[in-house]
């Protein structure tokens, strides 16, 4: 089964994505990973990569697919993988498939992590970490038990990423909804696309993610 997770940053696709390799035996393929491993790697096409992110460009279309492609080409994707991180849009959609084509694969499912707008966005803005260990909280969702102290190592100083403001996230959401508009379109067009409500806990939205892959309609 040829997977892609599509889902705005916050709706917790990594998660499921990680979850799903375990429970079908298959890799999770986050595509910024396996970009930066071939960077680390120095390999020609990590080499490629790496000259574009120097002089502050985006790394090109073609070569983010190559290292897919070498990527999902490796013997343990042969039951299938799960893609996460890409199509963005439907130009890469389009030379995703080409490239699956040429390695005589297609995707099976397109799963789109659906979340409110508020919910993302107190997801992102409302996360804060200790500053000791490191430790995840979220002040809409997940507070210390007890107010200002750390669950785990009982530290008084966290810390959250000035990014994470919520104008800053509304700006990304924005970003993300307006690019994967007609990605989501052209999947639901092909038949692939799988609708899921992500708003639930990590287990109860892996609950649905696992009827809809068993009781295809
Ligand atoms: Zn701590």
């Amino acid at each position: 089964m040829n997977i892609i997770f599509l889902g705005a940053p916050g709706s917790g696709k990594g998660t499921q994505a990680a979850m799903l390799a375990k429970e079908l035996n298959i890799p999770a393929i986050s595509t910024g990973e396996v970009l930066r491993k071939e960077v680390e790697q120095q390999s020609e096409i990590g080499k490629l990569a790496k000259s574009y992110m120097e002089s502050g460009k985006l790394v090109p279309d073609e070569v983010v697919i190559g290292i897919i492609k070498n990527r999902i080409a490796q013997s343990d994707c042969n039951k299938g993988f799960i893609l996460d991180g890409f199509p963005r849009n439907v130009n890469q959609a389009l030379t995703l498939d080409e490239m699956l084509f040429s390695l005589n694969k297609k995707i099976s499912k397109v799963f789109n992590f659906e979340v409110g707008e508020e919910v993302l966005i107190k997801r992102i803005s409302g996360r804060f970490s200790c500053k000791k260990c490191a430790t995840l909280y979220n002040r809409y969702f997940k507070k210390p038990v007890k107010e200002g102290v750390c669950d785990n190592c009982g530290a008084t100083e966290f810390e959250s990423r000035s990014d994470d403001n919520e104008a800053v996230v509304k700006n990304r959401l924005q970003v993300y909804h307006e690019s994967t508009f007609a990605l989501i379109q052209f999947y639901q067009k092909n038949n692939l696309l799988v609708l899921v409500a992500a708003v639930e806990s990590a287990p109860l939205v892996f609950e649905e993610l696992i009827t809809s892959i068993k009781n295809p309609h």
